[in-house]
């Protein structure tokens, strides 16, 4: 089996995570054997990894291929985001239009139902191979922001529609600009049914908020941002301190948008 020795600072989005082995999954049965006490990731940029975090795995490069149908487009779990997009925009085909400008792989995009404004992945696909195996993406439970695929995430058929929606792509792009820079995970919590979490932060005094080198952007509360070396442990008193503020002043429970993966 493929490892290699990965830098978590850089590797993920938000540069935290010590330097560690990553086992590399070539095939679906390594990737199952693998799972039973590895813990996979995507491209890490929606997770927060412990420097004490051990037995990470990823996919292969096997896993990283788009293949076309007659019926529908077929993307492995390991593609990138970014190229999904590309290749739906150069082929008019519509659908996914919010990829380029959202980070990660295609399993970690679909784990997650990523998504912007009302346009969430879950809409444009047809079928998950699953552990190895086809279901039907209506035999899942997507939500805000989360699936309850409990298993790897193979790859994904998405919907074969033409027609490349340009103003989406505009619209998306420009929602960006007015998002922070520095290094980051997204959106750190999910918004609760009431209000917006970033808005919730806002009204909690804790927009630019800071310990250590991490803080709640001055730009988009919702944002933990890696402002000068921040660390991991830097992010989780951030984090248990936004979660109590909020829960005292408003009795509303900010629940993590975000995977934490702590350390033995
Ligand atoms: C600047 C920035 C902006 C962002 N904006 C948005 C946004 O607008 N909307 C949005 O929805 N998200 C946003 N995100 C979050 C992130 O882009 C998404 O959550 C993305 O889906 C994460 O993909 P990943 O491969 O990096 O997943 P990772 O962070 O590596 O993993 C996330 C979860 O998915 C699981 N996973 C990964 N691959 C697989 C697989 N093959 N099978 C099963 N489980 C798997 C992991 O185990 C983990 O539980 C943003 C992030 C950043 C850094």
């Amino acid at each position: 089996m493929l490892e290699k020795i990965v830098d978590f600072k850089k590797y993920s989005s938000i540069k935290v995570g010590g330097i560690k082995k990553l086992k590399i999954a070539q095939t679906i049965d390594e990737a199952l054997n693998l799972s039973k006490t590895h813990t996979l990731i995507g491209k890490a940029s929606n997770t927060l990894i412990s420097p004490n975090a051990k037995n990470l795995f990823c996919l292969g490069s096997e896993f990283d291929y788009i293949k076309e149908n007659d019926n529908f487009i077929e993307v492995g779990a390991k593609s990138s985001a970014k190229k999904v997009f590309l290749y739906f925009k150069k082929q008019n085909l519509k659908g996914v239009e919010f990829l380029g400008s959202i980070p990660g792989s295609i399993g970690g995009i679909i784990k997650m139902n990523a998504g912007m404004k009302e346009y969430e992945i879950k809409d444009s696909i047809i079928a998950i191979n699953i552990n190895g195996k086809w279901i039907e993406s209506n035999d899942i439970n997507f939500s805000y922001r989360h699936s309850n695929i409990d298993g790897i995430i193979i790859a994904v058929r998405f919907k074969k529609e033409k027609g490349f929606r340009f103003e989406l792509e505009t619209l998306f792009k420009d929602m960006r600009k007015n998002q922070p820079k520095n290094p980051s995970l997204g959106s750190c919590f999910k918004n609760p049914k009431e209000i917006s979490a970033g808005k919730l932060l806002d009204i909690s005094n804790l927009k630019g908020f800071k310990i250590g080198g991490m803080a709640f952007s001055q730009k988009h509360a919702n944002f933990l941002v890696n402002l000068d070396n921040g660390t991991f442990d830097d992010a989780i008193k951030l984090i248990n301190f936004a979660q109590n503020t909020v829960y005292n002043k408003y009795k509303i429970k900010l629940e993590t948008e975000i995977i934490i993966i702590k350390g033995e």
